[in-house]
């Protein structure tokens, strides 16, 4: 999926725009529960055209304790670098400042199809001056209101215009091996370990096209199965030119997770679970795949205190993904790092599940002879059946009386039943309730 980049200073109205550009084909909302809607990008399409809208300005306010000015030419540097076409926006009420100049430079070096936006110009008939815009050098500046949407669907018609040519995507996906991504905040370990995976005898290195510029998967063999491990490239091979190390890994991340199937979480058992790790889980559970976390640099965990600390940190913010199995290991050792590998098989087989109908009604079952339901203003939950209706994750809709009465706990409560009843560790599951008397 192409990736559109929105750079620019602060308050110029970059998140508004990427909500407006976003919502105007209705986005492809995530079937999610429980989980920190905190999003710094945005899947949505334009005539056809699938494409992923990154926000820089959620990342921004996470940091602005941080020194400024560098902070913005960092941001711009990773963002630009990541995208295929890049928003630019400034504020039309103020005229250019010396911020907007630093993300201009950036922008001018990235060498790509760039879209100058001058946004709150809220009233078309009294549009400020365009002219001045022209002297930031990124080409013809353009009138926008990301408040009122003037002038979007036009912009939208032009970025999908600027895209590059599609890939052979199904090519790349569909050649039946599982595809792992292995992610992380930087220096958890993930080249470490993904150098274990790969060792030396064992890889078929394959340069595929990826969706992400220069990504590159490596598929190896395990255990008598192949295996694509997505986008080695940017573990493979650091990258010295971003100072924004963490940024740049989680946007990288990101890509990474929407070309999966699991996803290993590499966390450093010396720091525990981040927030950080929170929203790459998060992201991973929201894309359907399958969640294993890798517990890293288990070596340097050598005290009882040490080692409850992370299970605390594991049990407290990883919550909404308690069925997340997770592995303890070193890839500095090389302990059980072959086990994090059967573990994230093991997940893709939960993922790709199909339950027998007879199976989740007996389920359903038990739960009518333990009484519980909702009950709300005389009203009372049945549920008559239930079927699986999707997989890779699975999908389960339960047939009922009065779909607005399930809430969150008794979504939950049959959530753990059927947990309790299948082989679900490491996938996400998802429900639906339809109306049926
Ligand atoms: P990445 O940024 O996530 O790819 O992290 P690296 O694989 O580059 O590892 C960062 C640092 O942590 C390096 O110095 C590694 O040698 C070290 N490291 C990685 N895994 C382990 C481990 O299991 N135990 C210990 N003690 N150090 C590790």
């Amino acid at each position: 999926k192409p990736i559109v980049a929105v750079v620019g200073r602060p308050n110029v109205g970059k998140s508004t725009l990427v909500n407006r550009l976003a919502e105007r084909r209705e986005a492809i909302v995530h079937e999610s529960r429980g989980v920190t809607r905190d999003r710094s990008y945005h899947d949505t399409d334009w005539n056809g055209r699938e494409f992923t809208l990154v926000d820089t300005g959620g990342i921004e306010s996470v940091k602005s304790k941080d020194a400024f000015a560098p902070r913005i030419r960092e941001q711009a540097l990773a963002a630009c670098d990541e995208a295929d076409v890049i928003v630019f926006v400034v504020d039309g009420t103020c005229g250019i400042t010396d911020e907007d100049e630093e993300v201009a430079r950036v922008v001018r070096k990235a060498d790509k199809p760039v879209f100058l936006i001058v946004n709150k110009q809220d009233n078309p008939d009294s549009e400020s001056d365009l002219w001045p815009f022209y002297s930031l050098g990124v080409g013809e500046p353009r009138s926008i209101s990301a408040t009122h949407g003037y002038g979007t669907g036009d912009l939208l018609d032009d970025i999908v215009a600027a895209f590059p040519e599609e890939h052979e995507e199904e090519e790349v996906e569909d050649d039946g091996c599982l595809s792992v991504a292995i992610i992380g905040r930087p220096n958890v370990g993930k080249s470490s370990l993904t150098n274990r995976l790969v060792g030396k005898k064992r890889s078929i290195v394959s340069d595929v096209a990826g969706t992400t510029r220069d990504a590159i998967d490596t598929v190896i063999e395990f255990e008598g199965r192949r295996i694509r491990l997505v986008d080695t490239a940017g573990m493979r091979k650091k990258n010295q030119v971003h100072e924004d190390v963490e940024y740049y890994s989680l946007v990288r991340g990101l890509a990474a997770i929407d070309r999966a199937d699991v996803c290993v979480l590499v966390v450093d058992s010396t720091v525990g679970v981040t927030e950080q790790d929170q929203k790459l889980a998060a992201t991973a559970i929201d894309r359907g795949c399958a969640l294993v976390l890798c517990l890293n640099k288990w070596d340097l965990v050598d005290t009882e205190q040490a080692r409850d600390r992370v299970v605390a940190s594991i049990d407290r913010r990883m919550a909404f993904a308690s069925w997340a199995p997770y592995v303890n290991a070193s890839a500095l050792t090389g302990r059980a790092c072959a086990k994090v590998m059967q573990v994230a098989c093991k997940a893709a087989e939960a993922r790709a599940i199909r339950m027998r109908t007879s199976q989740i009604n007996a389920v359903l079952d038990a739960i009518r002879e333990t009484g519980h339901t909702v009950v709300r203003k005389n009203r009372r939950l049945k549920i008559n059946y239930a079927t699986q209706t999707g997989e890779r994750p699975p999908v389960i809709t339960f047939f009922c009386n009065a779909p607005d009465l399930v809430d969150d706990n008794f979504e939950r409560f049959l959530e753990n039943r059927i947990r309790a009843a299948f082989d679900l560790a490491g996938t996400p599951i998802r429900f639906k309730f339809k109306r049926k008397d």
